[in-house]
């Protein structure tokens, strides 16, 4: 059996950078990070537009309260203000540390680093590295791991989180190029295994993005915290649904509907383009729905003309060589058509502001952590903001490597039954191969997918959840109908992709039915049979549990502490842009 004192899961930013603290802080620790893609290909690596933090480099009036607060109101009241507090406070100091670490982030012309304005962000406060901020930061730290000789398991897919009498003990992995199944056992484990984009049919988000850590902690009898709160970015390029990052509307793009108007002006008009995006996914489903869409179709126009030739190709590249390689569009000379993708996922494993998951409201799960984008401390509540989601990967993931390195010091091994828990992942495996079903795992998929795209999309309502977790039902029973067509153990992707649906399956459900039990609309939450948030009956996160096949939701307070710091700013109130 592997034995290490701690084990990471995910090698992306938030796991990257908390294996950097650990060997920082104590590099006598036994330390191994597992992931099932090499930790570069991690979807951080496609982050484009930035990352936040009040430097003061362009705006001398921001400061860490400013960037709490617009946090605050952008995930509309829902985050905990202890969480946000941290993540604001500590931003300026992590964004030098990555400089340290040697981060091309783009710069002023007197060489300090540049900062663009972003939705939701009063000030101008984003840093970036052209539209390429998380192949700057991801590969900088990817170097790290190899410097400090962290031991990676690279290609190694977790599918069991070992929880036993209360605490967790050790994880079942197999090897995607092999086959090979091995248990490790490990005095902590935390899990940075990203998001669940792929729960539905149009995302941002890469192929692996489909929720594992998730689902494991679920089957473990862990709870998700806030799991309806689903991230559609406003501009996915039409009809792929890939990212045009919000970065080309801080430099200046516009949005234009059918009749060549700047629709955000009905919407948010202070913030124009620039609002937060929950207000402006809305906006741009309201205006398809009510036939504005372009030529009456299912896109509306993203403009960069005016910006000209130069700062297109200087400070959004990417999003130039994306419009040209997917449509044949030169964005410096035509709009391009866009549309909400499925983006980010603002609800994860519930933890303490020092990582440490949430076995329950009040009640820590011993020896497990979470952090980065699979975590919920919460910092985005029900909407999170651009450019803050690296930012809680960093400072989150450098405070999980804190945490861990501390708490291990004075814990033991646990006993983990290796005999028993390889046993049956083997088995669990050779039936998947063996099983006779008629379902190819891929159509499966597609069904699921269209299924939670139908039905918990960005306008929601009783009817349209309910229908949708009856058929998600149905379709979870389906599961053991899959048939695998390779029966071999070499380089089985299907095993993957099986181990891949049971996830998206499991995901799915606990949106589902989060979404239908919060009946009032909040932040990225828009229900139009109960179109008012409802601060009396909801100010305070879902909890969902798996117990056997059933889910039960509860719920837990808010935290509203920077209250005592600003009330006029931090109590609850409506928000308007
Ligand atoms: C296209 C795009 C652009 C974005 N742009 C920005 C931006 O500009 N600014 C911003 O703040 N945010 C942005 N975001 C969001 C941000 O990039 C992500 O939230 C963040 O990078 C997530 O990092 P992570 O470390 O939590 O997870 P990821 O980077 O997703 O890494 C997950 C890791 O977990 C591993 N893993 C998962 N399951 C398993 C398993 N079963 N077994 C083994 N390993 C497993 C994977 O191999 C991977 O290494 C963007 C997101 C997308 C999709």
């Amino acid at each position: 059996m592997l034995e290490y004192d701690i084990v990471i899961v995910g090698g992306g930013l938030a796991g990257s950078r908390a294996a950097v603290e650990i060997a920082r802080t104590d590099n006598r620790l036994k330390v191994a990070l597992v992931s099932k893609v090499h930790p570069i290909r991690s979807h951080s690596v496609a982050a484009q537009g930035g990352i936040a933090a009040a430097l003061q480099n362009v705006d001398p009036q921001d400061n860490w309260l400013t960037h709490a607060f617009d946090t605050v109101k952008g995930a509309d009241y829902l985050a905990d203000q202890d969480a946000v507090a941290v993540l604001t406070q500590q931003a300026p100091q992590v964004i030098i540390d990555l400089e340290h670490m040697g981060v091309l982030f783009s710069r002023l012309p007197d060489g300090r680093i540049a900062q663009r304005p972003f939705g939701g962000h009063t000030h101008q406060r984003t840093c970036y590295a052209a539209d390429k901020t998380g192949h700057a930061i991801l590969h900088e730290l990817v170097s790290r791991l190899f410097q400090y000789k962290v031991p990676i398991f690279e290609e190694w897919y977790v599918l069991e989180l070992i929880v036993e009498e209360g605490e967790a003990r050790g994880l079942v992995m197999f090897h995607i190029p092999t086959g090979r199944i091995e248990v490790v056992r490990a005095k902590a484990i935390l899990f940075a295994t990203g998001g669940y984009g792929r729960v539905f049919n149009t995302t941002s988000n890469d192929y692996a993005s489909t929720g594992d850590g998730l689902c494991l902690a679920a089957m473990a009898g862990l709870p998700l915290q806030d799991m309806e709160f689903v991230q559609f970015h406003p501009t996915g390029l039409y009809p792929v649904g890939v990212l045009i990052s919000e970065a080309v509307r801080g430099e200046g793009a516009h949005l234009i509907n059918d009749a060549g108007e700047r629709f955000m002006a009905g919407y948010a008009p202070s913030r124009m383009e620039l609002a937060p995006r929950d207000i402006t996914s809305r906006a741009i489903a309201t205006e398809i729905r009510e036939g504005r869409g372009v030529g009456g179709g299912r896109y509306v126009h993203l403009d960069l003309r005016h910006m000209g030739k130069e700062k297109i190709l200087e400070r959004v590249p990417f999003a130039h060589d994306e419009a040209l390689r997917h449509l044949g569009i030169d964005v410096v000379y035509e709009p391009m058509p866009v549309r909400p993708t499925v983006h980010y996922s603002m609800g994860g494993i519930p933890t303490t502001v020092d990582c440490q998951a949430l076995a329950a409201h009040g009640q820590v799960m011993e020896g497990f952590f979470a952090a980065g984008e699979c975590s919920c401390v919460s910092v985005h509540g029900a909407n999170r903001l651009g450019s803050n989601s690296l930012l809680e990967c960093v400072v989150y993931g450098a405070r999980a490597g804190a945490s861990l390195a501390r708490y291990v010091q004075d814990r033991r091994l646990p006993h983990v039954d290796e005999a028993r828990h390889r046993r049956v992942a083997e088995q669990g495996i050779q039936n998947l191969l063996d099983q006779p079903g008629s379902l190819r795992i891929d159509a499966l998929r597609r069904e699921f997918q269209d299924t939670l795209t139908d039905h918990c999309s960005i306008f929601r309502d009783e009817q349209i959840l309910k229908t949708g977790l009856e058929k998600i039902q149905q379709l979870k029973a389906r599961y053991g109908d899959i048939r695998l067509d390779d029966k071999g153990k070499l380089y089985n992707t299907e095993i993957t992709e099986a181990f891949e649906l049971r996830s998206l399956i499991t995901v799915g459900e606990i949106i589902v039915a989060s979404a239908l039990e919060r009946r009032e609309s909040r932040g990225a939450h828009s229900r139009s049979d109960y179109p008012e948030r409802n601060d009396g009956e909801y100010l305070k996160h879902t909890l969902a549990y798996r117990e056997g096949d059933a889910l039960r939701i509860d719920y837990r307070p808010v935290d509203l502490s920077l209250q005592a710091v600003d009330p006029e700013r931090f109590t609850p109130q409506a928000r308007k842009y």
